[in-house]
């Protein structure tokens, strides 16, 4: 049953063998695998319960309704953007649906003898099957990610379709605010209704204030039921034999370091990995309407290799098609007044690129008033040096496809129209000069093999304490270099199967 604030008006005292904190892609997938495993399990949400009806397109509306600090959420020094949401589905539900395995290299590289790949792949191929993960077809390609296929196809760069999970998709390009068309095979539509019907109780518009704990042991977590102005509805205090965290890698550790979780080596919240990217967009003499049809289909992996040492070392950037709604472009655009009127008036004929660079750059989450973040976080710069590479191979592809000019977003804007004065172009990433986004937070709370140096065992047991576990994107000790959804779908069907 799913459970909203419109039922939720009394306090309650409630008892499961499982509650686990967070809807997402890894509680999602661990509350699927443990209810229909026979387990009574609670999830608690700190976001609604949306259904298709409710996703308006509207920006303005759905941003507040579907990410943290309505989108706006940035680094201590502002010069990163974190997205990531919230809801029954968590980041699930408005991602752009684009599915990549966790790269073989990674997960060898991370050298755990309990966790590798022999292990992690039947989760993987069982996600995808679940989840109905299949290539974009040919004809799915819209004029942005067509725009962008040309370019790399004429330079002789290596790119290739991708896989999506979605069915019945009419191609509207609205995923990030939501899928009004139910076509999103994600946590909501597909695994909230066979954990329901398996006896999974859902508490939604409720917040894990703490989880409570004595000796090594987790023995609950405290919630509250908040009103629609946030204001505290009802208590909920929820026993349980095992606790899960699965609130995201921003939120998880923050929801540790607040119940004060044993964490003797200072560990909780640091190796923050965040996968960010910036934009460089084509000018075309056509309409591109780059908004439109299935975002982000084609990828260009010519810099980027998860492959160690040689000139293999140095490619770390990933090229994708990126795509913004108004309000998102005009906020990434730079300039004011008339100038951003003229640079608005390109929106139709932008064709986006997005470089994101696997990163080795870390930073740390820590809080910020009684739940706010507190994420502080540098490019290194190397990272930086990737990030302007994507930069340059972008406008090369773009202006390979025919564009007329790209335009790098700085603060100072800088357009070229040619190789020759591309070449010539200062192109560097340096903090605040461009915005840099963030879609993938991962690593603040990390498996790895020993107490002193890892947060959590290779089964995602947390170090200090025996029965409370990790299940998000938090667990990966290293940046994956790709988008985490499948893989964090995976792990959260893995970190339900190490549950005794
Ligand atoms: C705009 C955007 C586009 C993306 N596109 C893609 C894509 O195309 N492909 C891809 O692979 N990845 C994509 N991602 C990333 C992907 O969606 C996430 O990596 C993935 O969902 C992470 O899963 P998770 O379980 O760690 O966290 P989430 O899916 O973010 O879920 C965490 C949930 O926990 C809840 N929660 C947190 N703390 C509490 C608390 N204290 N109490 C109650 N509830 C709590 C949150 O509200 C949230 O619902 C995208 C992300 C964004 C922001
Ligand atoms: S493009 Fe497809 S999946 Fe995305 S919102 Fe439109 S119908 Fe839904």
């Amino acid at each position: 049953m799913i459970h909203t604030r419109r039922t939720l008006t009394a306090d309650q005292e409630l008892e499961f063998d499982v509650c686990i904190i967070g809807s997402g892609a890894g509680g999602g997938a661990a509350a699927y695998s443990l209810s229909r495993a026979g387990r009574r399990v609670a999830v608690i949400e700190r976001g609604s319960y949306l259904t298709p009806k409710d996703f308006s397109q509207r920006e303005e509306k759905m941003f507040p309704q579907l990410f943290y600090d309505a989108g706006g959420r940035r680094t201590r020094d502002k010069a990163i953007r974190v997205l990531h949401g919230h809801g029954v589905g968590g980041s699930t539900l408005h991602n752009i649906n684009l599915c990549k395995r966790t790269p073989e290299e990674v997960i060898a590289g991370w050298e755990l003898p309990r966790f590798n790949l022999e292990k992690f792949n039947p989760y993987l191929i069982k996600i995808e099957s679940l989840l109905g993960v299949t290539a974009v077809r040919e004809d799915q390609l819209n004029a942005s990610n067509r725009a962008f296929r040309r370019g790399v196809e004429k330079l002789g760069y290596r790119g290739g379709m991708l896989s999506h999970n979605r069915q019945g998709c009419v191609g509207s390009g609205f995923c990030e605010l939501g899928c009004a068309f139910d076509a999103k095979m994600n946590v909501l539509r597909v695994l909230v209704p066979q954990a329901v019907a398996a006896g999974a109780e859902i508490y939604a518009d409720t917040r894990a204030v703490a989880v409570e704990h004595s000796g090594r042991r987790a023995r609950g977590v405290q919630c509250e039921v908040l009103a629609e102005d946030g204001r505290v509805q009802a208590r909920l205090r929820i026993r349980a034999r095992t606790v899960i965290c699965a609130g995201g890698a921003i939120e998880t550790p923050l929801l540790l370091q607040r119940s004060g979780v044993p964490d003797p080596n200072h560990l909780v919240g640091s190796r923050l990995h965040l996968h960010p990217g910036v934009v460089a967009a084509g000018v075309f003499d056509e309409p591109i309407n780059s908004w439109m049809g299935i975002p982000q289909s084609y990828e260009c992996t010519e810099f980027l290799s998860f492959k160690r040492g040689g000139t293999d070392e140095d490619k770390r950037v990933w090229i994708i098609a990126g795509s913004a709604h108004p309000a998102g472009a005009a906020s990434l655009l730079p300039s004011f007044g008339d100038e951003h009127r003229k640079r608005m008036e390109q929106y139709p004929r932008f064709a986006p690129l997005s470089s994101m660079v696997h990163d080795r750059s870390s930073g740390t989450v820590g809080r910020k008033g009684e739940y706010g973040a507190d994420i502080n976080y540098q490019l290194n710069e190397e990272d930086c040096a990737q990030l302007a590479r994507g930069l340059r191979e972008s406008a090369r592809i773009l202006l390979a496809a025919g564009a007329r000019e790209v335009l790098f977003p700085f603060t100072e804007p800088l357009v070229v129209r040619n190789d020759a004065e591309l070449q010539a172009a200062p192109i560097a990433v340096r903090p605040l000069e461009i915005d840099v986004v963030a879609v993938h937070p991962m690593s603040s709370v990390w498996m790895g093999r020993d107490a002193h140096s890892s947060c959590t065992d290779e089964s995602g047991r947390y170090q200090q304490l025996d029965n409370l576990y990790i299940s998000d994107a938090s667990l990966y000790p290293t940046s994956l270099g790709v988008p985490p959804q499948i893989s964090t779908y995976a792990i959260g069907l893995y970190v339900a199967d190490q549950i005794t």
